[in-house]
């Protein structure tokens, strides 16, 4: 259930409003807007009369939400939500770009991804340390050393970084060394990571299961955002569907689905999705093209070598022609990049 109160409500009344909620041992999550604060209702909503709710001063309507996810819904905060990582943000204008190696192989492999990718206009450095791999005798990353090259990384080059975490402890060695924390396809229904990782106080990209829908992803948000932290960022990675050109299927509806039920934002992951380095232009460009705020790419300075997912991997020309190719897409759904 939602609170619209009146454009220009007091302060008071909103606060007799939320008193009213918390009392009834309900939460109330405030989205204040320009001229309209917004209350939105968390809990067994059975406890309250809504009744008596409509004649609190200042109140204008009171509407149900249906959707099971609550503090994730647009209904509850119908302004998009600007998510801050480190040196940069995403939801704005302007298109983010994550970028680079699937695995942190080593410290100069690294450091020389991160320049070149920084160079071509990236702002945050991708680079997985935990490495869920389909099989167990694929590498499995370097764990915390990989996360201190990723600091060592951000402090030479100034890029914000991400890396995936795949247990409570690497959510704990995560927080000292990167500015955001990845959930993974395969972890988004793990339920006790992700309330984990919304205690952890870093923005999360949650990535899309192999096999959820839109649906589940959001629930999965709000499992996180249930911690109390606000700040997620969605990624569509492909599903799994009968097609086996691709690695997985890219969704790309899921972007103006999502842009239509919550005021997340939403990121592609054009690299997952295709499998193919060949195919990874086209769908980044289309990604703009319907709506996304940003893209990650994994970028790699020896594909044919790299211990994981080469294949789909851009060169560092690759990734630079790509980057130019991509403003008059920006253009046109007017991001800047
Ligand atoms: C990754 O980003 O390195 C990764 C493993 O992606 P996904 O969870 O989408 O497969
Ligand atoms: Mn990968």
């Amino acid at each position: 259930m939602i609170i619209v109160m009146k454009p220009g409500a007091a302060e008071q009344n909103i606060r007799s409003v939320v008193d009213y909620i918390e009392k009834h041992g309900l939460f109330a999550h405030l989205s204040r807007g320009e001229e309209v604060t917004i209350i939105g209702i968390v809990g067994d909503k059975t406890k309250l009369s809504t009744e008596n709710l409509s004649i609190y001063k200042d109140v204008d309507r009171i509407m149900p939400v249906t959707e099971s996810y609550k503090l994730a819904n647009k209904k509850f905060h119908p302004e998009a939500t600007v998510v801050k990582v480190g040196s940069t943000s995403i939801g704005t204008d302007n298109l983010t770009i994550m970028a680079g190696p699937c695995a942190v192989e080593t410290e100069e492999q690294l450091m020389t991804i991160a320049r070149a990718v920084k160079k071509s206009g990236a702002t945050i450095l991708r680079g997985g340390a935990y490495k869920p791999r389909t099989s167990p005798y694929s590498f499995q990353g370097l764990e915390e050393e990989g996360l201190r090259y990723m600091q060592t990384a951000s402090r030479e080059t100034g890029l914000a970084t991400i890396c995936e975490v795949v247990s409570l402890d690497a959510i704990e060695a995560a927080v000292k060394y990167v500015d955001m924390i990845q959930i993974g396809a395969r972890n988004m229904q793990n339920f006790i990571l992700l309330k984990e990782a919304g205690r952890s106080g870093l923005p999360v990209l949650l990535k899309r299961g192999l096999s959820a829908t839109i649906e589940e992803w959001l629930n999965a948000a709000e499992y996180i955002m249930s911690e109390g932290n606000e700040n997620v960022v969605l990624c569509e990675r492909g599903i799994r569907t009968f097609e086996t050109a691709t690695r997985n299927t890219l969704d790309l509806s899921a972007v103006p689905v999502m842009k239509e039920k919550t005021h997340l934002p939403i990121i592609v992951d054009p690299s997952h999705s295709t499998g193919a380095s060949r195919y990874v232009s086209s769908m980044a460009k289309a990604a703009v093209a319907c709506g996304a705020d940003g893209l990650m790419i994994e970028v790699h300075n020896d594909p044919a070598h790299a211990l994981s997912d080469g294949p789909q991997s851009l060169t560092f020309e690759q990734f630079d022609g790509l980057t130019k190719e991509l403003r008059p897409f920006c253009n046109v759904v007017g991001r800047t990049f």
